[in-house]
Formats: C-alpha cells, sequence, structure tokens
C-alpha cells in the first residue's frame, strides 16, 4: 500500500501567480487518488512589504490563508494538507522548499527571507526543518553547495518552465541528497503530474520531514511513470 503526496502546491489565495483556490486544489487532488499535498506557497521580501497589514502576525494571517482554506477542505475530503513554503532569499533568485514548519513557527520566526541560504541551513539545524532546493536547474538559477541543503526537488512537473529535471536528478545522486518530486501546481494542467509514494500516512509537516530523512529516496511519480500507470 502507498500512500502518495505532492510536494510543491500553490493556492490562488496566496500565490500570485496561483490560478486555482485552495479548495477547488484539494478537491483535484482527492479526485486523483493522493493521499496528500504539501500546499507550498511563495514567501518572499517583496509578498509581505506589499501586504497592508502592519504587524507582523498579520501578514503571517494573510499568508496562511490558501494552507487554511485548503486544510479545512482536506478535514471534509480525507486529503492530508500540510503545510510547507517554498521561500526565496532576499539576496538571490532561487526557491527552497521547507517543510517541517507550523503555523506558530511562522509567526515566531518573521521574515526568513532575510537569511542567506547558509545561514537559513545553520538555522535550520536548530528548529529541524528539512530544506529542498526547488528546481535549481532553472535558466538562470544555480543550485546551493550541497552542504546547505537536505534535498532537491529532482523532478519539477511544471510545464511553463524548463526545469531540467535530469540535471537536478544528477546534482541528487552525486552529493546523497534527498530527492524529491513535486508538481509545482498552479493551474489544472499541472495537478497530480508529481509526487511521491510513501509507506505509511503522515499528518503533519514535521511527520514528512521525518519521513524523508529515514526515507531521502522515495519512489517518485512523475509524468513518465504516471504514463504507465504507477
Ligand atoms: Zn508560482
Ligand atoms: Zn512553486
Amino acid at each position: 500500500m502507498a500512500y502518495l503526496y505532492d510536494c510543491h502546491v500553490h493556492t490562488s489565495e496566496t500565490s500570485w501567480c496561483g490560478m486555482i483556490s485552495a479548495a477547488e486544489m484539494v478537491r483535484l487532488y482527492a479526485q486523483a487518488g493522493y493521499t496528500g499535498i504539501v500546499i507550498t506557497d511563495h514567501y518572499f521580501q517583496q509578498y509581505f512589504e506589499s501586504l497592508p497589514q502592519k504587524l507582523w502576525e498579520e501578514k503571517i494571517a494573510v499568508f496562511l490563508e490558501g494552507y487554511r482554506a485548503a486544510y479545512a477542505e482536506g478535514q471534509a475530503r480525507g486529503l492530508e494538507v500540510l503545510l510547507g513554503v517554498e521561500l526565496r532569499f532576499h539576496n538571490r533568485i532561487e526557491d527552497y522548499l521547507v517543510y517541517g514548519i507550523t503555523p506558530e513557527f511562522l509567526v515566531d520566526h518573521p521574515r526568513l527571507y532575510e537569511h542567506t541560504v547558509e545561514s537559513f541551513f545553520e538555522f535550520s539545524r536548530n528548529h529541524n526543518l528539512l530544506v529542498v532546493q526547488a528546481h535549481p536547474f532553472r535558466p538562470g538559477q544555480a543550485p546551493a553547495r550541497p552542504a546547505y541543503l537536505d534535498g532537491v526537488e529532482v523532478y519539477n512537473g511544471n510545464p511553463r518552465h524548463n526545469s531540467s529535471n535530469h540535471l537536478a536528478l544528477d546534482f541528487a545522486r552525486r552529493y546523497n541528497l534527498i530527492q524529491i518530486s513535486g508538481s509545482d501546481a498552479h493551474q489544472l494542467t499541472d495537478v497530480g503530474v508529481g509526487g511521491i509514494y510513501l509507506d505509511r500516512r503522515v499528518s503533519s509537516s514535521q511527520e514528512f520531514a521525518a519521513y524523508l530523512r529515514e526515507n531521502p529516496v522515495p519512489t517518485r511519480k512523475t509524468t513518465e511513470t504516471a504514463a504507465v500507470g504507477m
């Protein structure tokens, strides 16, 4: 029995580029037979500075609107909805998927984008977070030094970008990094093309991170394997 999770999903409530509401996303993933999804909305400096709210806690409440709506719908439909972020640091254009967080953590640790990838990795050790670089070989982006990563998104399903997934897979294998697969779902055609198979159900972002530490190379769902019915 395998439990399919998508590691990289956006909501239109929170991500400017998202085209599908959280509740609709959950409905689509439940229909597609997934056990769970991780909501990884974009977390970056310009987003938070654009919000009219003054207090950080209020800004995070706005940021979490997509996750909270997805979670509520997930409860109704039996889909596990976990919290992650797709984090971009102030000084770079690469993106990092972060797992092992809670809403309270995001309130208590403001402006994570002020870190660099190096300082964030050290910070992540003290908070038991998992740091996974998203699509590191997209044009204009570059992989971080492997010493500052737990893992790599070796399959990114977004069809509107050339992510050179084969290079990401080579990189992860060479440096023994955790390998994940995500749809990077923003719109209908993206839904359910990626994901990983777990051998048990997990119900929180921390459990998800712990699972990946124990199982660094989970079986991946990609469009290729999806075509043969895996
Ligand atoms: Zn996006
Ligand atoms: Zn994304």
